[in-house]
């Protein structure tokens, strides 16, 4: 018997009746005689209700406000779920962030957790209490109310259990764990027995859309055991952990990400200093780059292709047509309509010519790659984004089927 964190999402806790559905899934725990604190999320779409409230106030509301606003979508979670759990008889507590406290930096909208203390949590787990936390949440130095960002209550429930010294981190979802890919494009998909932090980060940031990326990169330095399960069915889920695996996988998933545009800076001078110089001028706008290629040069000019995220691409654009001169570049061209694909296994350290599989399979169904990127365990191609889900199915079949 230990301490257990459950973290519960909005889908999860979206009426009374999965209310109580969460409040038997706690009960459970606690009957096992574990010590139990549980983080919960705004109820459904609570949290979206609210931001389009605020812009029927204000077009530009400071984040300190919105901070204000939205920390009280977990606010009424917590005090549901502990009417539930007192309504069945169970000694419970509902704290919000800064109650507990959870002591964050100061950048409202997008905060980071600095220090959880512990006292309070442990005197009201000391009592044989339930400690309901509310997610997303907490306090800064000047005692205003902060948010994480949005999918920030796995890093609440995360830092709880690091803080606790938990024995593992239980993230109830509306998925019943981890998939070698999204079951709405590939039906077969496999659920995962497990999956290491750096393979669930790679599948985090491609969009695999199940754990906040921060709550995973927290997991791994303060070696935090997760499980991802379902709020609904009681079924083993997929763990998060350090790099050992019982299953022997080539890759561990084929992910898509559609948010994604190419730039391409034609004829640049081949001389040194031009991708130092366009890529400081993006850098300073905040632009984040993802995939770059530099053609061989020919006639002493070379073509600089990148991808940014849809979002940002005029202004990524604009910048350097400004600057067209200064780089020495004759023209710039754009396309908006490729997706990201990719590939994700520790797997692939040890086993050449997993890549040679990946283009294999997108040959077989004569799907034309744009842009290719790699890393140790990752490798992702650029193609056109009406072929994505075709080549996401034949990298899939390629990898479990074949
Ligand atoms: N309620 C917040 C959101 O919708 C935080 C969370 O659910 O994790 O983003
Ligand atoms: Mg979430």
């Amino acid at each position: 018997m230990g301490i257990i964190v459950q973290k519960f999402g909005g889908s999860s806790v979206a009426n009374a009746e999965k209310i109580f559905n969460v409040a038997g899934r706690i009960q459970d725990a606690y009957d096992a005689g574990n010590s139990v604190v549980v983080v919960v999320s705004a109820q459904g779409d609570t949290t979206d209700d609210l931001i389009e409230k605020a812009a029927e106030i204000n077009a530009k509301p400071s984040k300190r406000e919105m901070d204000v606003l939205l920390s009280t979508g977990e606010q009424i979670t917590i005090a549901l779920l502990a009417m539930a759990l007192e309504k069945n008889k169970y000694p419970v507590v509902s704290l919000t962030g800064w109650q507990t406290p959870i002591k964050t930096n100061m950048v409202y909208g997008a905060a980071r957790i600095e220090k959880v203390e512990t006292t309070r949590l442990t005197n009201e787990l000391d009592k044989g209490r339930i400690v309901i936390v509310a997610g997303f949440q907490g306090v800064n130095a000047v005692n205003d109310i902060t948010t994480l960002g949005r999918g920030g209550s796995d890093t609440t429930a995360v830092a709880l259990a690091a803080a606790l010294h938990a024995d593992v981190c239980e993230i109830y979802t509306d998925v019943d764990g981890v998939y070698t890919c999204d079951p709405r494009i590939v039906p077969d998909a496999r659920k995962l027995k497990d999956i290491s932090y750096d393979e669930m980060l790679e599948l985090a940031s491609l969009g695999a859309n199940v754990l906040h990326n921060r709550s995973v990169e927290m997991a791994k330095k303060y070696h935090v055991d997760l499980e991802v399960k379902s709020s609904f069915q009681k079924i083993a889920g997929t763990k998060v952990k350090e790099a050992s695996s019982v299953e022997k996988l080539l890759i561990r998933g084929v992910a898509r990400d559609n948010d994604v545009a190419r730039i391409a800076v034609i004829g640049v001078d081949d001389t040194p200093g031009k991708a130092y110089r366009m890529f400081a001028l993006l850098a300073k706008k905040n632009i984040n780059v993802d995939v770059i290629l530099q053609s061989i040069g020919r006639e002493n000019t070379k073509d600089i292709s990148f991808t940014v995220s849809r979002s940002q691409m005029e202004e990524a654009i604009k910048i350097l047509t400004e600057n067209l001169e200064m780089l020495g570049a004759t023209k710039i061209t754009h396309d908006e309509k490729i997706s990201k694909v990719s590939i994700v296994g520790s797997g692939m350290l040890s086993n050449p010519g997993v890549a040679a599989k990946m283009f294999e399979a997108l040959y077989d169904a004569n799907i034309n790659i744009r842009m290719i990127s790699t890393s140790e365990i990752k490798v992702s191609v650029l193609i056109d984004e009406d072929m994505a889900e075709k080549a996401v199915q034949a990298i899939h079949n390629k990898f479990f089927k074949d």
